[in-house]
Parts: structure tokens; C-alpha cells; sequence
């Protein structure tokens, strides 16, 4: 009989007002028993909506009735069949849009916590497994992948598992791309994705950081070592700044930056060796995820007010539902139909505060989402010393300008096909935010497995 609670069980987590002080994990996960009877409100529908939700069909309702039976390890290894990263994507995966919105429970109530069990399962394999991944005997080919995200993460794991001889090239110190720089401590513990990263490595994957490609070597280079297929998941690291005057004083970050030096650089440690600014008053401009982090990270470095300056309606904020609901509960404002129209700064070019301009909304833009006009007369100042943008961020152009052959469109995105990652270059396949721009760590994981696939294929064919 299944648990016919309409409601979610509740995850615990740390009060709000402890937790905005620290950068340890916000929410605690669930207990054992909490996952069974979380696990008992599926009602395992026989043609599974929820995996129709999926960019890597994880075997929802299959690693949940295990769960019920309390067959955690099992769940687990239902779950890595398809998913490489268990852990991350129970955290950070924006479920409501994804598996959870296609589940009947949602209908009458709340959808199954699938991300939370998800989450459950990955830490208590990780926790009370000691398997380790073993290396497959090799198939002597060699293939190289441009960076070390979610895609190619993924990529990498599935063609080492095939046999082949992986190097990822990373241009940081450290792989895991924005799951280590961007997305914060108290959301994404690293020695999770640490942990991830070392199961790659102990199926034969090298890794090769502090490489640039395009610097240190290019795509052409590569293949002159005897790669004999590339896989690019070079990212979208390029921030875009706002575009207001005023917007080069001291004081203005970009969200990418501000959150490296906090992530990656560990700025929020005492004596840490990266510099950082401690602003008392925060405002920051975008309505995403990243925006988000940024703000609720900006309010752990002390600050007493902190903003989200957003030009359409709740309605429209693109972050996940979760990190709205934690960043209002940790204090952070919210700015509704705001938008910026200029940063003010005193005569040392230090920043004062944020003119804005009051917006409503008009009829629906190309995005389909209606369209924030500005309401004459309504400009006012945020008084502020710190300005962070996090309003979007495109491809580094460094591949696309050292690549002859590789064509990319007008936002600087790699052209690849959806199913196999295929570019315009022989041999270079693409997949993850490279390609799509912005976007989520799911749709990259899926870009780097279909792309495997395909390379997989190709060299075959190639040596017949
Ligand atoms: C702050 C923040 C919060 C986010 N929150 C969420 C969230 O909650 N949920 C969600 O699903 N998504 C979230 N996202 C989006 C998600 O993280 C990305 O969509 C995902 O990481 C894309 O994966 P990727 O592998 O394509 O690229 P990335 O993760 O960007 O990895 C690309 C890697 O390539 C490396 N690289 C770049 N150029 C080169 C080069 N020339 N040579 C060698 N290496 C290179 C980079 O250093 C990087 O390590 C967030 C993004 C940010 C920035």
C-alpha cells in the first residue's frame, strides 16, 4: 500500500539565520528511514512519466521501489547505469522542471522527492560502499576531451568504460568545472564532486590541468599527439556585464568572478591567499541560479543587505525553487520588475549605489515571456558599495578562434548536432553549455554521453 501523504517528507536543514553565516551544506539530507517512506509515496506507474523528465533516463521508479525495500546499494547501482553523477544532480538539478513536474503525485499534491532520494542513495553508497571502479583492459585508442565540467565529466567516464585511453585537458587547477568554481560550498560540498572526479581517475581517466587549449596547444595539435577523436565541454565562462554606465568602478563584479574567488579560491577562509572584497551592501543584478548563489554567498561574506535586482515578476525567475525559497529565507531582497540604469561612484571611482527604474509588464517578447517596459518617473538609488552582474555569460571565443573548421553561431556557441554531438570538423565532437549556451549540469551530463556514443562510433568506423 503506498504512502498516500499528499506532502513531501521534509528534508531537515540548517535555520535560516545559522546557516547565513556559514558555507557549510544548507540542506542536511535525508535519514534512512525518511528516505522509505518518501520512497513509499511512488506509485510506480506503469508507463513512467517521470523518466520522460530525464536528459539521462535515470530508472526513476525502478531505484525507488529499491529504496522502499531498503536496498539502498542496489538503488544506487540503478541509478549509475545511467547517471555518472548521482550526487550533484540530486542536489542541483532543477527537478521541478525536469522528472519531478511529470509526476502523477503532483497532480493531487507534491510530486516524489525524486532529487532528494536521489541525493539519499548517492551518499549512502558513497558512504558505506568500498567498491571502487576498476579499469577496463584497453582498446588502444586514444581520445582527448577540452575540459573537465559535467560534460566532459560524463563523456570521459562512459569512453573509458568502453576501453579507450582518456586525457581531459582543463584549463584550471582543478577539475569539475562550474561544479567547483561556481556553485557554492553550501549547496555543492566539493569533496563530493572531488569524489566523483577520483572515480574517473581510478577507471584510467588522466587528467591534465592548467592546460588552455588553444593555448597550450590547439585542437590540431591534439590530433597530432594521436588523439583520435576531441570532445569539446569547454563551457559558457564568459561573463556579460550589464551595460550601464558607471559599470568599470571599483566595486562592480562579475557573478563568475566574485563566486571563483569565493568557490574555487576559498576566499571565505580565514587567511585565504585570494583577495575579496567584504561589501556591506550588495546588489545583484540577474534572476538565475547564478544570481542566486551569488547573492546568498555575498550575505555569507557579511554583508547586511543584500538585493536581487530583477527586471520581470517573480513569476519569471529562472533559478531553481529551492535556492528562491533559501535565498528569502536567508534574508536576501527581492527587487521585483527593477531594472539598472546606472552605477554611482564617489570621486575615488568607489561604488555608491545602483540607479534603477521601475518596470511593468507589456506584452510577450520573442522568449515568450512578456516584456518589462519601463514606468516613466519611477527611477530611485540603491544605496550600495558592491555591484555583482550576474545577468548571463556566453562561450570563451579562444577554441572557436584557434579552431580553423569548427563553426559556431552568432552567440559564439560550437555548432553541434543534438543526438551525437557531430561539428563541422572531422574528429570534434561538442556538447554542455560549449554548445547551448547557459544552461543546466543535467542537459550537459546528457550532451557528453550521446556525444561517447557517437565518438565511439566514429572511430570504429574509421578503422574498419
Ligand atoms: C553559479 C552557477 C550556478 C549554477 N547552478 C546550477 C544549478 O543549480 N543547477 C543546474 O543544473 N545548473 C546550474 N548551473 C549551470 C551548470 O553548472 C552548467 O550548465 C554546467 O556546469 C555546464 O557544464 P559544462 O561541462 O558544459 O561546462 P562547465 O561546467 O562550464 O565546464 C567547462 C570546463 O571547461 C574548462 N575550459 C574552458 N575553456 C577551456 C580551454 N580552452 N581549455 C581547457 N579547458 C577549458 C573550464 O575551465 C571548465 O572547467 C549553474 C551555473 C553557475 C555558473
Amino acid at each position: 500500500m503506498p504512502n498516500m501523504n499528499p506532502k513531501k517528507c521534509p528534508m531537515p536543514e540548517q535555520a535560516p539565520d545559522v546557516r547565513n553565516k556559514n558555507f557549510e551544506e544548507v540542506t542536511l539530507g535525508y535519514t534512512a528511514e525518511m528516505a522509505v517512506e518518501e520512497a513509499q509515496r511512488c506509485l510506480n506507474c506503469k508507463n513512467k512519466p517521470c523518466m520522460t523528465g530525464c536528459p539521462v533516463q535515470v530508472k526513476i521508479p525502478e531505484f525507488i521501489a529499491l529504496v522502499a525495500e531498503g536496498k539502498f546499494l542496489e538503488a544506487a547501482a540503478k541509478i549509475k547505469e545511467t547517471s555518472a553523477l548521482p550526487a550533484v544532480c540530486g542536489r542541483v538539478c532543477p527537478q521541478e522542471s525536469q522528472c519531478e513536474c511529470h509526476c502523477v503525485r503532483g497532480i493531487k499534491g507534491e510530486a516524489v522527492a525524486i532529487g532528494r532520494l536521489e541525493r539519499f542513495v548517492a551518499d549512502y553508497a558513497r558512504e558505506n560502499s568500498s567498491e571502487k571502479a576498476v579499469k577496463p583492459e584497453s582498446n588502444g585508442h586514444k581520445v582527448a576531451i577540452v575540459g573537465a565540467g559535467p560534460a566532459g565529466l560524463t563523456c570521459a567516464g562512459d569512453l573509458a568504460r568502453m576501453g579507450y585511453e582518456v586525457t581531459v585537458f582543463e584549463a584550471l587547477h582543478t577539475a569539475g568545472g562550474v561544479l567547483m568554481y561556481g556553485i557554492p560550498e553550501f549547496r555543492l560540498p566539493k569533496t563530493i564532486v572531488q569524489k566523483e572526479i577520483d572515480t574517473l581517475k581510478d577507471l584510467g581517466v588522466e587528467f591534465v590541468l592548467n592546460f588552455v587549449v588553444g593555448r597550450s596547444e590547439t585542437i590540431d595539435e591534439l590530433f597530432g599527439d594521436g588523439y583520435e577523436a576531441i570532445f569539446v565541454g569547454s563551457g559558457a565562462g564568459l561573463p556579460t556585464f550589464i551595460g550601464v554606465p558607471g559599470e568599470n568602478a571599483n566595486g562592480v563584479y562579475s557573478a563568475n568572478e566574485y563566486l571563483t574567488r569565493i568557490n574555487l579560491m576559498k576566499a571565505y577562509k580565514e587567511n585565504a591567499d585570494t583577495p575579496i572584497y567584504h561589501a556591506k551592501k550588495v546588489a545583484v543584478v540577474g534572476g538565475g541560479n547564478v544570481a542566486m548563489d551569488a547573492a546568498r554567498c555575498a550575505k555569507r561574506m557579511g554583508a547586511e543587505e543584500v538585493y536581487i535586482v530583477y527586471r520581470r515578476s517573480e513569476k519569471e525567475l529562472p533559478a531553481r525553487l529551492e535556492e528562491i525559497h533559501h535565498a528569502k529565507e536567508e534574508g536576501v531582497v527581492f527587487k521585483f520588475l527593477t531594472a539598472p540604469l546606472e552605477v554611482l561612484s564617489d570621486e575615488n571611482f568607489n561604488v555608491t549605489g545602483l540607479k534603477c527604474q521601475q518596470m511593468e509588464l507589456g506584452e510577450p517578447d520573442a522568449s515568450g515571456r512578456r516584456r518589462p517596459i519601463p514606468v516613466e518617473g519611477s527611477e530611485f538609488v540603491l544605496d550600495l558599495d558592491c555591484v555583482i552582474a550576474a545577468i548571463g555569460t556566453s562561450p570563451n571565443p579562444l577554441i572557436r578562434h584557434t579552431t580553423p573548421g569548427l563553426e559556431t553561431n552568432r552567440k559564439g556557441c560550437i555548432v553541434a548536432d543534438d543526438e551525437h554531438g557531430i561539428t563541422s570538423k572531422d574528429g570534434v565532437f561538442a556538447g554542455g553549455d560549449a554548445v547551448t549556451g547557459a544552461a543546466t549540469v543535467i542537459l550537459a551530463m546528457g550532451a557528453g554521453k550521446r556525444a561517447a556514443a557517437a565518438m565511439d562510433e566514429y572511430i570504429k568506423n574509421k578503422n574498419k
